[in-house]
């Protein structure tokens, strides 16, 4: 079964590391043609460099963008247009989890999580709708967490803001369906990728290795499938939903987690 997206234009926020470059990878191997951005140059030159290897003749656009800019996000926007003529799949994904409870979050780092959360979705949708507007197969899809229905007190900020997004989600599906947009999220447990390694390099117990390190983070947390998920997991997660595939679905929040939902 194929995607159906041979020829379309997809935008991945965040694409140069972890689940974004996956999620671009993926796109590219489907036959699409992609833009993304990230905020360090050096890095985002480095994934285009690896895509372009890895799918010669391939069609790609990076630039570099902060999702919180929207002069940036404008001109990154205007530069899809410019080469593509326009987006078809909107795929929000820039971003990063704070860690820290009630007594260890000053009012700014509430002031700061609220808004990337929100602001790193609304600036792109804003910015791309005229875009989706004309198109035939039109989506947007949020990388969102499983903290939006599950909280926990240590990412006390991102959590609330996880729920935040996934209602507003849920308005934009409602909203935009008038328009023909379909809006839908994944909704993440624990993904390896650049902020897990992060953590890893400032681990307490140095004899650990990477895969003791997240088998240990996996059993101490009681995911059910016993392991951290790859970040080609939710990347296809996220292309579904994005893709003319997921047609009659909008709304949706797709669970990603290795079963470390405890809801019903
Ligand atoms: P990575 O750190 O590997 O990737 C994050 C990507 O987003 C990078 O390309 C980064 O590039 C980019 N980015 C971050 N902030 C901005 C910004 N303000 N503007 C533009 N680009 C930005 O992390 P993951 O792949 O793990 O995370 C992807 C998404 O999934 C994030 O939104 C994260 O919060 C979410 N998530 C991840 C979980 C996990 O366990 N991995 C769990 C729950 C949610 P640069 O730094 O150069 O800007």
């Amino acid at each position: 079964m194929s995607f159906k997206l041979q020829g379309k234009v997809a935008v991945v926020t965040g694409g140069s590391s972890g689940i974004g470059l996956e999620t671009v990878r993926l796109l590219l191997a489907e036959g699409a043609r992609v833009a993304w951005c990230g905020r360090n140059a050096e890095r985002l030159a480095a994934s285009l460099a690896e895509m372009r290897a890895a799918f010669p003749g391939a069609e790609c656009l990076t630039q570099a963008c902060d999702v919180l800019d929207k002069t940036e996000v404008a001109a990154f926007a205007a530069a899809v247009e410019a080469r593509f003529g326009g987006a078809d799949l909107l795929i929000n994904n820039a971003g990063q989890g704070r860690v820290s409870n009630f007594e260890q979050t000053e009012d700014d780092d509430w002031v700061a999580e609220t808004r990337l959360k929100t602001f790193s979705v609304l600036h792109p949708i804003r910015a791309f709708l005229p875009q989706l507007e004309r198109s035939d197969c039109p989506s947007i899809t949020n990388v969102n967490s499983l903290l939006a229905l599950q909280p926990e007190p240590h990412m006390i900020a991102t959590s609330a803001a996880r729920a935040a997004l996934l209602n507003l989600t849920h308005s934009l599906a409602h909203e935009f369906s008038a328009r023909g947009i379909r809006v839908n999220s994944i909704l993440l447990g624990m993904v390896e990728s650049d902020q897990w390694r992060r953590r890893f390099a400032e681990r307490s117990d140095r004899d650990q290795d990477w895969g003791n390190w997240t088998g240990a983070i996996a059993e101490r947390r009681g995911i059910p499938m016993g392991r951290l998920g790859k970040p080609e997991e939710p990347a296809r997660a996220l292309v579904f939903l994005a893709s003319p595939l997921a047609s009659y679905t909008t709304g949706a929040a797709l669970d990603v987690s290795g079963g470390f939902n405890k809801h019903l």
